[in-house]
């Protein structure tokens, strides 16, 4: 009977052993299952605890996942407590001041969702946004050619043209549409000057000297030459207009820098300057000066195009390579009156895309070809 007794003493002894075993494991295996809480606890750098004390905010942090925003706006000293929640939705960065644009942005009424958008796209032209009244950014999500350095051009060019819509107002100012034409321009290079798709207007100016090292004449005569490609496409564009009927004579194609000097000069000598702008470039202006742009008439009586010639044109030319530079009702975009003659070569493949898009040259480069 003591036998069996101690038995049972030795089982209940096991027993409860094994209870203590088993349940400190499970405990130690729950408590290692919760390391969040702990993580958080420190992952906070010492500084942003104490300034989460500081701000009676420790408790609430806790219960949280840990944000690197909300860490560095606490060690910089610059927490505001009506913004806890959007440090949390603000995407840390590692741009230089981070915290300080964070914290100035949020100042000017900048939500959390627009901060990130600006981070995102905008971060090494912050400071545009801090120098202005809060703007509604996001608007300008979807256009593509939205250049954040002419924001104030933007802003500025909408006040006075209230009918236009903001891709306009995006467009018409990368053109450069809100300053007058000659007064602010780029200025290529020669090497640049070469390249078949360059844009050439008021705000984009060839070198004095440039000439293009490919020029040869048209078979209409030895005084017209155009580049070897364009001269060409050029033949190719008449002799398919012939077979329909239509005529096109050459008056004019390459021109030299000082050719144009002369000729400009001369217009403006005769209806001054504000008119002679409005149709002849100023020399370095031209398109002429490219070996890429061919003024063509309807008979060697006149210089102009009849209209069904300049339907032909405008429903025909891309297919040679060749679009309708200054076309009729674009005058406010291309800065010159309209010259249905004078037609530019960009190569088959963009010429019908310009073509299809409807748009000006000008338009057509800021929105698809300029590089920012
Ligand atoms: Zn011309």
């Amino acid at each position: 009977m003591e036998n069996n007794k101690s038995l049972k003493i030795i089982l209940i002894v096991l027993i409860i052993l094994t209870i203590i075993v088993f349940g400190g494991v499970t405990y130690l295996y729950l408590f290692d299952k919760e390391p969040n809480t702990q993580e958080n606890k420190q992952s906070y750098s010492a500084k942003a605890v104490a300034a989460m004390e500081e701000y009676n905010i420790l408790n609430t942090v806790n219960n949280r996942e840990y944000s690197k925003t909300l860490e560095i706006i606490l060690e910089e000293d610059l927490y505001n407590s009506d913004y806890l929640e959007e440090y949390y939705k603000i995407n840390y960065s590692t741009i230089p001041n981070f915290p300080n644009y964070v914290a100035q942005l949020l100042y000017k009424n900048y939500t959390s969702t627009e901060i990130n958008y600006c981070l995102a796209n905008f971060k090494d032209n912050l400071d545009i946004l801090l120098n202005m009244d809060y703007i509604d950014i996001l608007q300008y999500k979807d256009i593509t050619n939205f250049d954040i350095t002419k924001l104030e051009r933007y802003l500025k060019y909408q006040e006075t043209n209230t009918d236009y819509d903001l891709k306009t107002v995006v467009t018409y100012v990368n053109i450069g549409l809100d300053k007058d034409g000659y007064s602010e321009y780029v200025s290529y290079t020669a090497d640049e000057a070469t390249d078949l798709t360059i844009l050439v207007n008021k705000y984009h100016k060839l070198p004095d000297d440039y000439e293009p090292d490919d020029l040869v004449s048209l078979s209409y005569g030895s005084n017209y030459k155009l580049r070897k490609e364009a001269a060409e496409a050029f033949e190719k564009l008449t002799a398919a207009a012939v077979l329909e009927k239509v005529y096109f004579y050459p008056f004019s194609a390459y021109r030299s820098n000082e050719t144009q000097r002369v000729l400009y000069n001369r217009y403006v000598a005769r209806d001054g300057v504000a008119t002679a702008d409005t149709y002849s470039a100023r020399p370095g202006f031209s398109e002429h000066q490219l070996g890429l742009a061919v003024d063509v008439r309807s008979s060697t009586l006149t210089d102009n195009l009849t209209n069904s010639h300049y339907e032909w044109m405008l429903n025909n030319s891309y297919k040679y390579g060749f679009i309708v530079r200054y076309p009729k009702g674009k005058q406010s975009i291309t800065q010159f009156m309209e010259e249905p003659w004078h037609i530019r070569y960009l190569g088959v493949d963009l010429a019908t895309k310009v073509h299809a898009s409807g748009l000006t040259y000008d338009e057509y480069y800021d929105l698809y070809l300029e590089t920012r």
